[in-house]
């Protein structure tokens, strides 16, 4: 059986004896691999500064023999350094958690593999004032891709349109029309109700700019909700980006 060569992302590291540490990767077409990187602890280790947090790599894993893979290479393809800014690393954080969550071992998923590194990459970018809107847009994209992302646009009862009116009713995730909204009514604010569906729509390269930001942080506890229900993850840095 041969070797693997495939470009990762680095998901999470831990020591692992005295010099060594256990490196896990998400890849877009393996999922998640998990590799000893021996020696990575020692100040001559070729892993020196190359398997850091969300960095992007050509990694190499030997053989796979049911056990745990040794981590044979990795040449640096793109070190994420802005994302050291406390904001930015806060926010990509969270990403990761998400993607950890989506991408179980050994189920690959091109597609939320893609959300990661293109969502890393828009959270480098853009401008630090913007980075819960690009949060919130990437968390409803991965929220329709896990089939958890609610209609926006049509009453979960009766499929009517909503326009600008759109209700909530208590243990319900999903939107409802003014007739199948219960007492006492919860509407969604009309510009929460707009940011979503402009996220929602709108390429990621937009997210930076147009659109009001005014709403972001009342819109962010939506999509809160439904993450939870749909991965019963504790969101650790969530609240960090939305206070
Ligand atoms: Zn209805």
């Amino acid at each position: 059986m041969p070797q693997l060569t495939t470009t990762a992302t680095i998901l999470r590291r831990s020591d692992f004896r005295e010099s060594s540490r256990i490196v896990t990767v998400v890849t877009r077409e393996h999922g998640r691999i998990a590799g000893l990187a021996k020696g990575a602890h020692r100040p001559d280790s070729p892993f020196l500064g190359r398997i850091d947090f969300l960095n992007e790599v050509r990694a190499t894993f030997s053989p796979d023999r049911g056990g745990l893979r040794l981590l044979v290479r990795a040449e640096l393809i793109h070190e994420r350094r802005h994302l050291r800014q406390p904001e930015r690393f806060v926010a990509a954080s969270h990403l990761a958690q998400l993607a950890d969550f989506a991408m179980p071992d050994g189920r690959p998923d091109p597609l939320a593999y893609d959300l990661l590194a293109g969502g890393l990459t828009l959270l480098e970018r853009c401008p630090t004032a913007r980075l819960p809107r690009v949060v919130l847009g990437l968390e409803l994209r991965l929220l329709d891709h896990l089939g958890a992302l609610p209609d926006l646009d049509h009453c979960s009862e009766c499929g009517a349109e909503l326009g600008n009116r759109a209700y909530r009713n208590d243990g319900s995730l999903a939107f409802f029309c003014r007739d199948h909204a219960e007492a006492p009514r919860q509407a969604v604010a009309p510009d929460v109700l707009g940011l979503l569906r402009w996220l929602r729509a709108a390429p990621g390269r937009e997210w930076p700019h147009g659109h009001d930001d005014a709403p972001t942080r009342l819109a962010a506890g939506l999509p809160g909700a439904w993450l939870r229900a749909a991965t019963e993850l504790r969101p650790r840095w969530r609240p960090l980006i939305f206070a």
